[in-house]
């Protein structure tokens, strides 16, 4: 049985180990010239999720990090600690899992860009530009998995777009001196973060569904002053999808499959998808491997989870300043900051349920989800 994989990013590269493991014949067509780059992501995991599929070799860990404080708009904050917060070299990260797919077996073709599907008596050919080349290669393979980031060309082919929404995330890397802890920003505008790499060196950035530019350049600027742009030392940006819970992320017959960013698997408050790309491989491999269902097999790992971290982001959406000011004084008491600390971000769910039967206050802020 031949499986291609479209995308070397964590879903890939992790489907490709866990499917060449089981001793399937793998490919994976990546794009660019070099696995991980360019890179868009801070690069904050939470460790303990991350263990349970994957060991970060230390030498990919930038930083550990303790705590976190959030900010309301009108400046107070509270301070949570983290379980175990890392700071990972995401280009490294990714390569990392490359390698591993390698070892395990699995062909990685660089430089190789999937353009689009043909379906021929049920069979799937897919279109791969060598872009070394220019020569396209028609593939027929037996299983087509679409790891291939937020606007998934093998999603537009195989009719499994959607309507899909997306904020942009800005970020620069720029010296700024700190004590090591997280700030989140959230406020009407978006989310704003500052992430220490040391305590000279940090990761600044905003992720906003409208005028993301202009907040980014006025979070800046609270950072680091006038004058930044002589300082920084990095610059990304890219799309992150939101949830979208009416998308099928496989075709009708189960042969071809979107994981990760390509199947909106990102959790909605904080944007993060890295844990959620990789129980998306971990998905998609048991189904393959398994024959079964890929749709359930996704939604029993994280479906919960991210539908209630998307109501949780429409209830931020409609907002204004004054419930987030609202929300960060509801957390203040120590009470609900032990709740806090208590669960993972990558497991909303649990947290979100909790809350709502402990603290009543949240209630008007949570309804904003359902009710304008
Ligand atoms: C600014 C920013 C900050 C972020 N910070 C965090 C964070 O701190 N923590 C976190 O968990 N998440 C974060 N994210 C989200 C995270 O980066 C993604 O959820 C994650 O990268 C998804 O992995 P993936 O493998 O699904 O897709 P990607 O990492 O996007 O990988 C897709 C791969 O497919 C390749 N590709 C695309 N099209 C084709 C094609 N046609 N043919 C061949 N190859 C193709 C790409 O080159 C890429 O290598 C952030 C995102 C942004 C934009």
């Amino acid at each position: 049985m031949k499986i291609s994989i479209v995308g070397a990013g964590p879903a890939g590269g992790f489907s490709a180990y866990l499917l060449a493991k089981a001793g399937q014949d793998v490919q994976v067509f990546e794009e660019h010239a070099t696995v991980g780059e360019p890179v868009a992501c801070t690069g904050v995991i939470t460790g303990n999720v991350m263990a349970r599929r994957l060991q970060v070799p230390e030498e990919l860990v930038i930083n550990r990090i303790a705590k976190a404080r959030i900010f309301s708009p009108s400046g107070s904050h509270i301070e949570v600690r983290l379980k175990n917060d890392i700071i990972i070299d995401r280009a490294g990260f990714d390569r990392h899992i490359a390698a591993m797919a390698k070892d395990a077996g699995a062909k990685l073709f660089l430089n190789h860009r999937f353009e689009g599907l043909e379906h021929n008596k049920g069979r799937i050919i897919a279109a791969v530009k060598d872009k070394t080349k220019g020569a396209t290669l028609k593939i027929e393979t037996d299983y087509l998995v679409g790891a291939d980031g937020p606007v998934s060309t093998v999603a537009k082919a195989a009719g499994l777009y959607g309507k899909r929404a997306f904020y942009t995330g800005i970020q620069i890397t720029i010296p700024v001196a700190n004590d090591n802890v997280i700030d989140f920003h959230p406020s009407e505008d978006g989310i704003a973060w500052l992430v220490p790499e040391n305590e000279e060196i940090v990761r600044v950035g905003v992720a906003a569904n409208k005028e993301a530019n202009a907040y980014f350049r006025k979070f800046i600027t609270s950072v680091a002053g006038d004058g930044y742009e002589k300082k920084i030392t990095g610059w990304q940006a890219g799309p992150i999808p939101v949830y979208d819970p009416k998308l099928k992320s496989a075709t009708k017959d189960g042969k071809i499959l979107l994981a990760g960013d390509a199947a909106t698997m990102v959790k909605a408050p904080t944007l993060g998808g890295i844990n959620q790309s990789l129980m998306a491989a971990e998905a998609a491999a048991e189904s393959i491997n398994n024959g079964t269902n890929y749709e359930k097999a996704w939604k029993k790992l994280m479906g919960r989870d991210l539908y209630i971290s998307l109501m949780m982001r429409k209830a931020m959406e409609r907002f204004g300043n004054r419930d987030y000011d609202r929300l960060v004084e509801i957390f203040s008491s120590e009470k609900n900051k032990a709740v806090l600390e208590e669960y993972d971000r990558d497991e909303p769910g649990k947290f979100a349920i909790r809350m709502l039967l402990t603290e009543p206050k949240l209630l008007p802020l949570a309804a904003k989800a359902i009710f304008l």
